[in-house]
């Protein structure tokens, strides 16, 4: 009989509710069952209001005020064990309509969208991060990044699922290789948490389950195995910190054996969605593959909770280099302050903003996107104006496959007589001697 292999024994532990996969002994069998003890919304005065106020600082603790709120209100019967358990936050994750109203007032447009999930990315958010959204406000920015609304049915003729070629570039399936030296690995697509504007919603939280067979894995490894440029893995899904531990040991083993990967990195929003999830027995496999570097998804100043902040210290006292992803959405975080807020709220918990994205135009995502205009001002909002590291790279990714394009704001003014002619953060003009 052929041996059965770590992964194998994962792969039978895989749960198609939760999408979670777990070493046969760890699975307990429950499913994936609406939260039983959730209460009705009560009128009490929105704990977001601290949050809220310009003075407070984001600061680190252990648990904040604002959730353990929530969890009085609608958990009141939850253990703290079991709701710093991640797998009790999985399992308890809120996915129906019924279970969104139990904790706050929807509106007509998010009612509309949330009789049509079958047609659009499903909805599912953590008990944790739910306790983050501001229950009477429908256009509260956390609250839009992941309860949909009508707008995701209405698609313009400049959308499409895939506007990346992502598929194109996939020379097997669940690998993307579009740069020379580098391959995104999509690992799985399941998230604990769905963003309303995410670029691979065409393939995340459908069930496909299409990057976690064992067959494609092992076409994806092989592949690098054999392109010897390759010297960088980005793991991404859906949200490759989802997997079990088990799962990542024996993927990121896979790939520290191949000789020519020299760093492997990770993307994932975890520490936002579910902080519970960075264990220390997480890190203690992940610590055990640097160079590894982790680019970690917040959109939001508000994500910087205690319990996010605690996520991210356990990381960086692991050693790994973190760095930050932020798509930039109308009306969430369009604008200086916020983006500020972010990124100093970032700095301090060692998080370097890495990229500021331009919203992909994926199918239904008009209402999330900016002008590139307000990018640009933002840039030039943070530049000279707040430390340099605060200062994220503002990026398009250019639709067909073009791959990620830098913009910046003209800083560059021209020549004249030999000369470069500049523009400071402060709109003086100078000049430098270029030598040509
Ligand atoms: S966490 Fe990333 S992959 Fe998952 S839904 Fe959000 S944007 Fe998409």
């Amino acid at each position: 009989m052929e041996k059965q292999t770590p992964l194998d024994a994962a792969l039978a532990g895989y749960h198609h509710e939760t999408g979670v996969c777990m070493l046969k002994e760890d699975y307990d069998g429950e499913t994936d069952e609406p939260p039983s003890l959730l209460l009705q919304l009560s009128a009490a005065v929105s704990p977001l209001e601290d949050f809220r106020s310009k003075k407070k600082k984001y600061s680190v603790g252990r648990t904040s005020p604002l959730i353990k709120s929530f969890r009085r209100q609608h958990y009141p019967f939850v253990t703290t064990r079991e709701w710093n358990d991640w797998r009790w936050q999985l399992r308890n994750r809120i996915r129906t309509p019924g279970e969104l109203a139990t904790i706050m007032l929807l509106s007509e447009a998010e009612r509309c969208a949330l009789g049509n999930t079958a047609a659009m990315l499903p909805m599912a958010v953590t008990p944790y991060y739910a306790a983050l959204v501001d229950r009477t406000d429908p256009d509260d920015p956390i609250r839009r990044c992941v309860i949909p609304t009508g707008h995701e049915l209405l698609s313009t003729d400049a959308e499409s699922d895939d506007p990346l070629h992502e598929e194109i570039d996939s020379p097997v399936p669940g690998l993307v290789h579009r740069y020379p030296d580098r391959v995104l690995f999509l690992a799985t697509d399941f998230c604990s948490t769905y963003c309303r504007y995410c670029t691979r919603s065409r393939r995340v939280g459908h069930a496909h389950n299409l990057g976690i067979t064992r067959k494609n894995w092992d076409a994806a490894l092989d592949y690098i195995e054999q392109h010897t440029e390759i010297r960088d893995v980005l793991v991404s899904g859906g949200d490759p910190l989802t997997l079990s531990d088990e799962i990542i040991d024996w993927l990121f083993n896979r790939l520290r054996r191949i000789p020519h990967v020299e760093i492997i990195r990770a993307g994932t929003k975890v520490p936002a969605v579910l902080p519970q999830r960075i264990t220390d027995s997480l890190v203690r496999v992940l610590k055990k593959y640097h160079p590894l570097w982790i680019n970690i998804h917040f959109t939001h100043p508000r994500e910087l909770t205690p319990e996010s902040c605690q996520a991210l210290a356990r990381l960086a006292d692991a050693g790994i280099p973190l760095g930050s992803q932020t798509v930039l959405l109308k009306g969430i975080n369009d604008d200086v302050g916020t983006m500020k807020a972010l990124y100093h709220g970032l700095l301090r918990a060692r998080v370097r903003p890495y990229y500021l994205y331009q919203c992909d135009p994926i199918s239904g995502s008009a209402h999330f996107r900016t002008p590139v205009a307000a990018g640009l001002s933002i840039i030039e909002g943070l530049r000279g104006h707040t430390s340099g590291l605060a200062v994220p790279h503002y990026v398009i990714d250019a639709p067909q496959g073009g791959g990620k394009i830098p913009l910046l704001p003209d800083y560059f003014q021209g020549r004249q007589s030999g000369d470069v002619v500049l523009k400071n953060y402060a709109g003086r003009y100078f000049r430098y001697p270029d030598s040509i």
